[in-house]
């Protein structure tokens, strides 16, 4: 199977069987009609592309499967926040992630999301120190708050790969990989993903062209991520928040080794 992942409009679900996909859909009471069992096998998840469906619009989608992620879109984090209630609801069946606008106030969206137990995704372009304040205090509630319970990416994963000293990509965690993920429009154009608005990806280099990345010390997981669109993006922000992780992960590091030098027993994660 071609192990690529399209993130399509719903009506065009009977043109990629057989294919991995993430479903768009502003409609949910009709879903199990749109997506029959036979189609299931390959979703990875339903995508809601904003938070504002009346809530009489859930029951359909509460009733139908079990544990079908739903990922829902917050483009205007100001606005959209208060909304994040009405899917409380479906956590009983369905893992819900919210897929947060890193815009001014977005910290309001990602609080909620985390008080509701719903996983969080951070959709980050270039952001101005403005913005890499308030990623600042959400990075912060991530590594430090004993109540959030589900993972705020991408610092989640970027966390975990230093932890462990494993290699990651920026790219895959947020999902905009050209060799593995690809968009298609509501009229059924292909494009690599959002990101790449306006660009040609197949004349992408990781780091768009800027001599920044080979000498950055966060090339290998981060891969040029914030070089686009802008090549002369300053990185300085993002690089605070990249060191910031790998203290946290360094230091947890060390506490576990002494831990298991004093107690003795494998390690715990
Ligand atoms: S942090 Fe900036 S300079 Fe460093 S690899 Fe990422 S995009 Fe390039």
């Amino acid at each position: 199977m071609n192990s690529l992942i399209y993130n399509i409009p719903v009506h065009l679900v009977p043109h990629y069987r057989d294919r991995r996909v993430v479903v768009r859909a502003l409609e949910l009471n009709n879903i199990a009609e749109v997506l029959p069992d036979s189609d299931r096998e390959n979703l990875q998840f339903i995508q809601l592309p904003s938070a504002g469906i009346e809530p009489a619009n859930l029951n359909g989608f509460a009733d139908w499967g079990e544990d079908v992620p739903l990922d829902i879109l917050i483009n205007d984090p100001v606005q959209e926040f208060p909304l994040l209630y009405h899917f409380s609801k479906l956590l009983d069946k369905h893992p819900i992630r919210v897929s947060i606008a890193v815009k001014p106030g977005f910290i309001k969206a990602v609080k909620l999301a985390a008080a509701l137990n719903f996983a969080v995704k951070l959709v980050v372009g270039q952001p101005d120190d403005v913005l890499i304040e308030e990623m600042s205090q959400v990075l912060d509630m991530y590594l430090h708050r004993s109540g959030i319970s589900q993972p705020i990416e991408y610092f989640h994963s970027l966390f975990l790969s230093s932890y462990r000293q494993e290699p990651t990509s920026l790219w895959m965690i947020q999902e905009d990989d050209p060799d593995h993920f690809r968009f298609i429009s509501d009229e059924g154009e292909e494009t690599v993903s959002p990101r790449f608005a306006g660009s040609d990806p197949a004349s992408r280099t990781p780091s768009n062209g800027s001599s920044d990345c080979s000498a950055c010390e966060f090339e290998t997981r981060c891969g040029g991520y914030f070089k686009w669109p802008d090549a002369d993006y300053n990185c300085r922000g993002v690089k605070i928040l990249f060191a910031t992780i790998e203290a946290a992960a360094e230091e947890l590091r060390g506490d576990v080794a002494s831990m298991i030098a004093v107690q003795g027993g494998p390690q715990p994660l």
